[in-house]
């Protein structure tokens, strides 16, 4: 039977796919978002949905509404648009976990957390299980998500341990797609982009840091998984795409993909930027029975594909 399903951040990147992803499967779908880092657009072939709403609201607020579970995604995450407000980032992460579990509470829905693999930090383990618990600089640019984000973890475990909340908790790692934001900084839509235009691509530092980027679509089928496991799992899991590669890889894939004449020059590397990053999902596979289907040059070649025509 459908269930009433409350998305925050579901005007943005993932939680777009999302709302698609769980009225298709027959629920209820309420998006919550104050457009901070999206707009209605990524969501307007939803508004004559009979089973989609739309509501403008800021998490750092108490939300009064009666539903069956929460998929806590409203939070800035790239670095640009995370830093750009630091003390708002933290309190989006901290003060929205606040209220959405409040929320969870009184009308004891399920909830899920999109949590991140920057609460790893600059990993010292590699790849990265759910048992490391990572080495994050407190007091760097990178702080308000990546402690906020910690905080947010360690409220879920607290409603969880004191109130008996059913909780979910989501590490996800670099997602990529359509609909990411041309301007956000993040590196496949910038060097996309950069690539499209024949600009040259950036690579920050030497281009030998590493990430591992998972298909949007891939991300969300785990998500909804993950909420669907029986009351006992909570979590913490990893969703993301082990295959690991270089950003000058991912650099040379994408200029040769799109046919750019584009150089490739370096920049400076931001501080405390990650060195390595792929995510051990050994208990995704198991609990999930979920793995990544999406090759790289394929989520590429739609990704692409929507930078070239459909975001314009
Ligand atoms: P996004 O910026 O596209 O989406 C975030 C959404 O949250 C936006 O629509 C934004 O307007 C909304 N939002 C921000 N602050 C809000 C507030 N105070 N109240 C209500 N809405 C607010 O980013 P995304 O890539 O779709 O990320 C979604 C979630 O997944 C985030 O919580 C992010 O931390 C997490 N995540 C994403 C990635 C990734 O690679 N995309 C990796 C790890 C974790
Ligand atoms: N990056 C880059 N050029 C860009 C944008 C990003 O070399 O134009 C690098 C960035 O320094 C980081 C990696 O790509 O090492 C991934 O950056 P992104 O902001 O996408 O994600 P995150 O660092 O949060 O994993």
């Amino acid at each position: 039977m459908g269930r009433r399903i409350l998305v925050t951040g579901g005007a943005g990147f993932i939680g777009s796919f999302l709302c698609e992803a769980l009225l298709s499967r027959g629920h209820d779908v309420l998006c919550v978002d104050n457009f901070f880092t999206s707009s209605r657009h990524n969501v307007e072939r939803l508004l004559d949905h009979k089973r989609f709403e739309l509501m403008r609201h800021d998490v750092t607020f108490p939300l009064y509404v009666e539903v069956d579970e929460i998929y806590n995604l409203a939070c800035p995450a790239s670095p640009i648009h995370y830093q750009r407000d630091p003390v708002q980032t933290t309190k989006t992460s901290v003060h929205g976990a606040i209220n959405m579990l409040g929320l969870a509470k009184r009308v004891k829905a399920k909830i899920l957390q999109a949590s991140t693999s920057e609460i790893y930090g600059d990993p010292i383990e590699h790849p990265q299980t759910e048992a490391y618990w990572g080495n994050v600089n407190p007091i760097g640019p990178r702080a308000c998500y990546d402690e906020g984000k910690r905080c947010a973890e360690t409220l879920f475990f607290d409603y969880h341990r004191q109130h008996k909340l059913r909780i979910k908790v989501a590490r996800i790692f670099n997602t990529y797609g359509p609909r990411m934001h041309p301007n956000d900084g993040r590196v496949v839509s910038n060097f996309i982009v950069q690539a499209l235009k024949s600009e040259p691509v950036t690579i920050y530092g030497e281009g030998n840091q590493t990430r591992s980027f998972c298909f949007v679509e891939d991300m969300v089928d785990g998500l909804i998984r993950l909420m669907d496991t029986p009351d006992s799992e909570t979590g913490p899991v990893n969703l993301g795409n082990p295959a690991e590669t270089t950003i000058l890889e991912l650099a040379q894939k994408i200029v040769a993909m799109t046919g750019s004449k584009s150089s490739i020059v370096m920049r400076p590397l931001p501080q405390d930027d990650p060195r390595q990053r792929s995510p051990d999902i050994s208990k995704a596979r198991s609990l999930l029975k979920w793995e990544p289907k999406v090759a790289l040059g394929v989520g590429l070649e739609k990704t692409i594909q929507y930078f070239a025509q459909d975001s314009r």
